[in-house]
């Protein structure tokens, strides 16, 4: 049966559908889905970042070098693999399959993040999503947090129909997830095994996004996304209709727009140019802490 949860009910349209681009992140590759082309953002969701690959024993793997952040949260979800990070706020955090690392840059922080050396001897399957939320304008030179998610913590919606529900933030048929936002929003992993249906239910006054991490989706019986494929939805609507044309995991944000003006440079998403090179002096005065490797 598909999910029915109150309100109008009416199912959203499609707004565009399309495969990420693959882009280059250092030596590696990932799947970019947003920002795309003709697409800034799904307000408040800035980047969308699928990396998924099988590691050999011994590498190489992820490993990312100490960078900058200031404006915005850098959220990642691992689904498979093991992540160590560290910060310039003398966070340090281990992530397995399943986690979560929710933090919120603020004013300012430098981390690196690498695939753990333990495990990339063994080798195996790394699979994880990076995610920039928006920050408002009240929040972004607020103090950086920083918040640890395990797999464990995380409740499962089940239908018992063939679909599940990692709620991660906000809140999903009545389950509630663990990461606190700045903003409204819902962030869930979904799975719905091949040939059932059901309609998702979102907020009224919420962007909406599904991005297909593996499988294939139909969205309303006539829009087809398979793994890598983003669809971002109208916001007129309170339900979003997809059905599994194989077994499929992906992932579903929505949130309140912030509807501020924004200026970005690389790791930095402000609300102006003057804040822009703010926070470039400041990064490279140390402002924002330091991390050696
Ligand atoms: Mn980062």
């Amino acid at each position: 049966m598909p999910i029915v949860c109150g309100g109008m009910n009416k199912q959203r349209n499609i707004k565009f559908i399309g495969k990420a681009d693959e882009v280059s992140l250092g030596p590696d590759t990932v799947q970019q889905a947003l920002p795309l082309k003709h697409i800034e953002q799904v307000d408040p969701f800035l980047l969308l970042h699928h990396f998924n690959k099988d590691i050999e024993p011994g590498g190489p793997a992820l490993d990312v070098a100490p960078h900058p952040h200031r404006g915005f949260e850098p959220v990642t979800f691992l689904f498979e693999g093991e992540i160590r990070h560290r910060d310039s706020r003398g966070n340090e955090g281990y992530l397995k399959s399943g986690d979560v690392q929710w933090m919120t840059a603020g004013m300012g922080i430098v981390h690196s993040e690498a695939a753990d050396k333990e495990w990339v001897a063994e080798g195996g399957k790394m699979n994880l999503i990076q995610l920039w939320v928006n920050l408002p304008k009240r929040d972004k030179m607020m103090q950086p947090a920083y918040q640890d998610i395990k797999s464990e913590n995380i409740p499962v919606y089940d239908n018992h129909e063939g679909f599940t529900a990692r709620v991660v933030a906000g809140t999903f048929n009545d389950l509630t997830g663990p990461a606190a936002t700045r903003t409204p929003l819902n962030a869930v992993h979904g799975k719905l095994e091949k040939g059932k249906e059901v309609n998702l239910p979102v907020e009224k006054n919420h962007s909406a996004l599904v991005y297909v991490l593996d499988g294939f989706l139909e969205f309303n019986d006539k829009h087809q996304a398979s793994s890598g494929f983003i669809a971002i939805f109208e916001n007129e609507g309170d339900l979003l209709n997809i059905k599994a044309k194989q077994d499929t995991a992906f992932l579903l944000l929505t949130g309140e727009p912030i509807n501020e003006p924004m200026a970005t440079y690389g790791p930095f998403v402000m609300n102006n140019q003057t804040e822009i090179m703010e926070a470039i002096r400041d990064y490279q005065t140390g402002k924002m802490g330091m991390l050696t490797y």
